[in-house]
Formats: structure tokens, sequence, C-alpha cells
């Protein structure tokens, strides 16, 4: 399939990458790159399976924009296994939750390099580009104990990492809220850490002005009713560690 076009309005855009499916085994994972103007960015550009493929996409996109920053949402190897790749082939700072600098450092960071990784403080911060700024706002122990979204107030597009991601769906837009609900409800039941941390992460969002909410892995949610319904149903939510203790049982022979 081609890239998706999410947003354009001829200064901004943002585009989803064409379907680079690891393949096999791996999991499908998304990959998102934001223009503003003369600079451009990508959100957790994935591992070395995709590496080539996603840089070449990368530079098509951007034309003649430069590549400022790389989003990491968080440590998982299918988002910052290459990263080594696009420091060294880029400009870009990458940008990752200071839980997790110096264990992807293991992944084979250059040390011509490594002074380009940031480290995101806990409360977040923002990114700038072209101008714009764009907040990378708190989302930890959803699911990673460093965790972190970002949110376009341009596009109006809130990227959120593994929050809402879905497998095996086979579209790209959300249509039917609960008959998606069987791609993602294990998953999020599995992932996510807690009800009482999915609360927080909604009253957080609440307030924001989303168009769409768009994960790392599988369809997005467009247009208010979706996000509104998609926020309820991760406030609602019991997971992680409210359904965890029954299976802490010693494995029998
Ligand atoms: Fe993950």
């Amino acid at each position: 399939m081609p890239n998706t076009i999410l947003y354009d309005d001829g200064t901004h855009r943002n585009v989803m990458l064409e379907d680079f499916d690891a393949g096999g085994f791996a999991v499908q994972a998304n990959q998102h790159v934001i223009v503003h103007g003369k600079e451009g960015m990508i959100l957790d550009p994935g591992g070395h399976k995709v590496y080539n493929r996603v840089l070449t996409a990368t530079f098509g996109i951007l034309g003649g924009a430069q590549l400022r920053h790389i989003f990491l949402s968080h440590q998982d190897p299918d988002i910052v296994a290459a990263v080594n790749g696009w420091l060294m082939t880029t400009d870009a700072d990458a940008h990752l939750s200071q839980l997790w600098t110096r264990f992807v450092a293991h992944f084979g960071l250059d040390h011509l390099v490594e002074d380009r990784l940031k480290a995101i403080p806990d409360s977040g911060k923002l990114l700038n580009l072209g101008g714009v700024n764009l907040p990378v706002i708190p989302a930890h122990f959803l699911h990673s104990e460093g965790n972190f979204q970002l949110y376009d107030p341009v596009s109006k597009i809130l990227y959120t990492g593994d929050l809402g991601a879905s497998l095996g769906a086979p579209y790209l837009q959300v249509e039917d809220f609960d008959q998606h609900l069987r791609y993602m409800e294990g998953f999020h039941r599995r992932i996510m850490a807690s009800n009482r941390v999915m609360v927080a992460w909604a009253n957080m969002v609440s307030p924001l002005d989303i168009e769409m909410i768009v994960p790392q892995h599988g369809a997005y949610f467009k247009g208010k009713d979706m996000v509104d319904r998609f926020i309820r149903w991760c406030s609602g939510l019991q997971c992680g560690v409210d359904l965890i203790v029954p299976t802490f049982k010693l494995p029998v022979a």
C-alpha cells in the first residue's frame, strides 16, 4: 500500500509510511514522519529489518527538508534497534526516556553519535520542529516504565505508541469500535500496567484537542467521537497488575 497522508496543509505534513512489515514472526509496526517547513522528524523508526526501506522512504518524504528529530516512544527493539544507523546517516537528535538511554547503547551505539541520544525527563519536554513546539507527554507504564507520546498541535494527532495498538486488523482506520476491540483488548489487558495509570492518562489527554489517535501498531482512530470512545475505553479497562496476580503459581510437571 502507498504511504498514507494523515494531514497536509502545504506547510505541515504527517505521513504514515507504507507498511514495511519486518516479515513473518516479527510484529507489524508503523513508522511516521512529520514535516514542518524545512524540518522533519521520524517517530519510532524501527529495527534492522526495515531500516533501509524506512530510511529511503523518509528521505523521499522529507524532500528538501532536514531530519531534525528521531522520537523514540520507549525502548523496545521494534522502535530503537536501528537507532545507531539513523544517527550515523543523519544529523538528527534522537530522544528517549532517561530510563533507557544507557540500555539502548547495548544495541551498538557508536561513540561518535552518543551525545545526540538525548534523555527525556519523566515530565516530558517540547520538541521544536521548524518553529512549532510539539509536546512530548508522559505516558509511563503504558506500557513501558519510561514511555512517552507525542502530540502534534497542528494536525491535532496524538501519537500514542503502544497504547491503542492492534494486531491483525485488516484495515488502516477503525470504522467500528466494538468490532475493533477483538484486535486490541487482549494486548492491552496484558501489556498496560494498571487501570489506575490508564485513568491518569485519560484525565491528562481529555482536555487536548485531538482529531486522531495514531498508535505504533495497527489501525488509527479518526474523528472526535472515535477519539472520545477510545479514551473512555482506556479509563474503564482493567489491565496489567489488576489481572495478573492469579497467574503467580509455580509451574508443576
Ligand atoms: Fe512496546
